[in-house]
């Protein structure tokens, strides 16, 4: 049991976060680097602590400075949010080793499934629905590289076991192309994350993207809790996202879910987690499982009533979950458009001092947001500055919300990402729902040539 958390995060998700403690009746210690002092979440922290300078390498990511901040402040546990430390293995590790809970998985899950050849085999063994290829790595054989393709089919892709972020991969449309392709992302692997390992899988063309939501306590019990469809990308970066994935047929949802949850009790997974699928065809694909709490949460906690960070932090503290799958329903629809500091069209980041500052709201209307007006972009870190989230009894529901919601929406003195979701929120395609992943790239290119 710990009555002290510390929060080893900044921005929307260490307020979302704060507040979920708060209502537990928890006491919260902000770490903040030198850009985020005068932070909101920072002011309405029992405790805030310098943990250092701008750069997120000497602050965020200072692992010796964020455990010392722990342990001045005798905070009991900390919450990594997402990104930064969150699903770093040895961070983990320590912190359990200073006595302290993480609140997230083991440090032995982490790793396992940090590394994706690992995840796979693990998945595969508990009858997860897999993209088809070997479940180990690749050998060094040139000859056996090209037979393993082969046998697959082209196109196919080759990944780093140890990759994140959308980096180390090469898409590989024939054998001609394979060596070359298998050596330049090995040189890569072994630059970009220490581990040379790599792996081939079949290369889907138009896939959707659908994830599973997971809960876990340390007594057996594990949940899902619907899906979600974040098909709406653009260089691998989520763009908007919604729960449920529209059109696909609940009974194959339940069954992918239940493999999930099974996945889950074979390797005593503990805490929220997230099973990322590509969907194609009528099927799921398992791709990689994250272990850690989502950007996209709140569209699961709009449709199925349960307070995910709440649930994370009472595993964490030992209870066990009071819920049963049979009380979990998906209700309604919900939409979240993640709003970026950063030019609609060219993405370039946008940082600066918001002058204007104006909320949408009512009812089915959620905004999880750090920022306020007067509140300064610092050009340090991600450009995430608001999540606007929308609820509806049905998929056209949430829409209409959403359009009416961002259409309230006044923010001056930075640019936004609005008027990309405004246009999105109109697009035929779009609308219908089910797009694929290259859907949103494919409009971007088309509006410029016209
Ligand atoms: P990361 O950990 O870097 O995010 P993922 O394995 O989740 O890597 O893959 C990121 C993205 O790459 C996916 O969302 C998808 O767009 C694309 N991708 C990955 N594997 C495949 C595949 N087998 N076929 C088609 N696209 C893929």
């Amino acid at each position: 049991m710990f009555n002290k958390v510390l929060i080893a995060n900044r921005g929307e998700i260490a307020l979302r976060i704060q507040r979920a403690c708060r209502e537990l009746g928890l006491k919260t210690v902000a770490v903040h680097s030198e850009a985020d002092a005068d932070a909101r979440y920072v002011r309405l922290a029992d405790e805030a602590l310098c943990i250092g300078p701008a750069a997120p390498g000497q602050s965020y990511l200072n692992r010796a400075a964020i455990l010392f901040a722990a342990h001045v402040s005798g905070a009991q546990a900390i919450h990594p949010g997402y990104g930064f430390l969150s699903e770093n293995a040895d961070f983990a590790a320590q912190v359990e080793a200073a006595g302290m809970a993480f609140i997230g998985p083991e440090p032995d899950s982490i790793r396992t499934m940090g590394d994706k050849v690992a995840a796979k085999r693990a998945m595969r063994a508990a009858g997860v629905p897999c993209v088809p290829g070997p479940d180990g790595g690749l050998p060094d054989d040139p000859t056996e590289i090209l037979r393993v393709a082969q046998e697959i089919g082209y196109p196919v892709i080759v990944k780093a076991a140890g990759g994140g972020g959308g980096r180390g991969m090469r898409v590989v449309p024939g054998p001609e192309q394979l060596l070359e392709a298998v050596s330049v992302t090995r040189e890569e692997a072994r630059r970009a994350f220490g581990k040379p390992e790599l792996y081939v899988e079949k290369f889907l063309e138009h896939p959707r993207h659908v994830e599973i939501q997971v809960l876990c306590d340390t007594y057996g019990n594990a949940l899902w809790l619907g899906s979600r469809d974040c098909s709406l990308q653009r260089r691998h970066q989520k763009v908007l996202e919604e729960a449920p994935a529209p059109g696909i047929d609940p009974e194959l949802i339940r069954q992918v879910g239940e493999r999930c949850v099974e996945a889950c009790r074979q390797t005593n997974y503990r805490g929220a987690g997230t099973f990322e699928f590509l969907f194609e065809n009528g099927q799921f694909y398992f791709i990689e499982m994250n272990t850690r709490l989502q950007v996209e949460h709140p569209v699961t906690e709009m449709t199925s009533g349960i307070d995910i960070v709440r649930e994370q932090i009472r595993i964490a503290q030992g209870h066990a979950l009071t819920i049963r799958q049979s009380d979990i329903r998906t209700l309604g629809h919900s939409l979240e458009c993640r709003i970026n500091a950063e030019d609609p069209f060219t993405f370039a980041p946008c940082p600066g001092k918001i002058s204007v500052w104006e909320l949408p709201g009512g009812n089915g209307v959620r905004v999880d947001s750090h920022m306020s007006g007067g509140a300064v972009v610092p050009p340090y870190y991600d450009s995430l500055i608001a999540k606007v989230i929308t609820h509806g009894a049905t998929r056209e529901e949430a829409l209409a919300r959403m359009r009416i919601a961002l259409s309230e929406m006044r923010i001056e003195g930075i640019r936004t990402n609005v008027p990309l979701h405004q246009a999105m929120l109109e697009d035929e395609g779009f609308s219908e729902g089910g797009v694929d992943i290259h859907h949103l790239e494919r409009w971007l290119a088309k509006r410029k040539q016209t």
